[in-house]
């Protein structure tokens, strides 16, 4: 049969793409103490920011909560893989809770520098997204301290105590371009602003920007698994745009999928956030499937193999 353009439609999906480990950790640490200590099992914010993993275990007989104290005295809660202020951990201890903590080991470690750098007295810019979670709770480190610069806009702004004694930090979730470029105006403002001591952007966040850029270059549309409310995933939509995507939509499943968007394409670029099961995925493969689109190759532009233990007081318990 004659070549007909249906036959160089396809999929390219970003590898790697998904659960990062510190995702994998939170939302088996509710699996495992809802088997461990049987429901309800309550969690503080969601676990990650995905409304299908939130729904699933929600099924489960997990209790999602955004307060503390909407916990019963003595239950069970598990704080999210976004971390926690000290504050949190306070309420929690005052009301007998029993904690399990998910924070993501590499927000942990933000937060460890936040400490450090504040017990030292520097002024500390946050780069990150106001109101989210994560920087809520590193921000909880050091209030006093803490200068949050949301983005490019947030640089001309921000004002610091001793313009010879700042460091910066950031969200493990965000653009690694916009943060480079938040970094390099802020060094322009404050020539002694110092480096944290390592990438606060997490490798998860930098190596799915890495893939979906490489396959943004060359698909016409991109489509990111992922929930509104996920930073990571949203972030991906951008780079897609940034480098080549003429067009870029965040979907939480397949049923947001619009046909109408694959006029005109032949090659549609997929990839999902880093809160985001890979069974999202195969729905949104399985549904351009359906329109002509069924020949997909995976682009693998990093290996990945992080991988965290489970939370120590939830091991302990699992020991026992
Ligand atoms: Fe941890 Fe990064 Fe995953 Fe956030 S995105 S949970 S910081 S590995």
């Amino acid at each position: 049969t004659p070549a007909t353009i249906t036959d160089r439609r396809r999929v390219l999906v970003a590898k790697p793409r998904g659960y990062c480990a510190g995702v994998d950790r939170a939302v088996e640490a509710v699996e495992r103490a809802l088997a461990q200590y049987g429901a309800p099992i309550y969690v503080r914010k969601q676990i990650v920011h995905n409304t299908f993993v939130v729904k699933t275990l929600e099924e489960r007989g997990a209790i999602f909560v955004d307060e503390t104290e909407e916990v019963p005295e003595g239950a069970i809660v598990v704080f999210s893989a976004h971390g926690v202020s000290p504050a949190v951990h306070q309420e929690a201890a005052q009301r007998s809770l029993k904690t399990i903590d998910a924070t993501c080991p590499l927000v942990t470690k933000v937060h460890n520098e936040a400490k450090r750098f504040a017990a030292q007295d520097y002024d500390i810019l946050l780069i990150g997204h106001e109101g989210h979670e994560e920087v809520e709770g590193t921000a909880g480190e050091a209030p006093d301290h803490v200068r949050l610069v949301d983005g490019l806009e947030g640089v001309e702004t921000v004002e610091v105590r001793d313009p010879s004694k700042v460091v910066w930090l950031s969200q493990t979730t965000l653009s690694v371009d916009e943060t480079t470029e938040t970094v390099t105006r802020l060094k322009n403002r404050f020539p002694d602003l110092i480096d944290p001591p390592s990438d606060d952007i997490c490798y998860a966040t930098s190596n799915r920007q890495t893939a979906v850029k490489e396959i943004a270059a060359e698909a016409q549309l991109v489509i990111v698994v992922g929930s509104s409310n996920s930073s990571n995933s949203k972030r991906l939509v951008e780079v897609a745009l940034d480098y080549g995507a003429d067009a870029s939509y965040l979907v939480d499943d397949a049923t947001f999928v619009d046909p109408a968007w694959l006029d005109g394409v032949t090659t549609v670029g997929v990839t999902s956030g880093a809160s985001v099961p890979e069974i999202l995925v195969e729905g949104v493969l399985a549904k351009l499937a359906a329109h002509g689109f069924g020949d997909v190759e995976e682009v693998e532009s990093v290996t990945e193999k992080m991988r965290f233990a489970l939370p120590h007081e939830l091991r302990k318990d699992l020991r026992a």
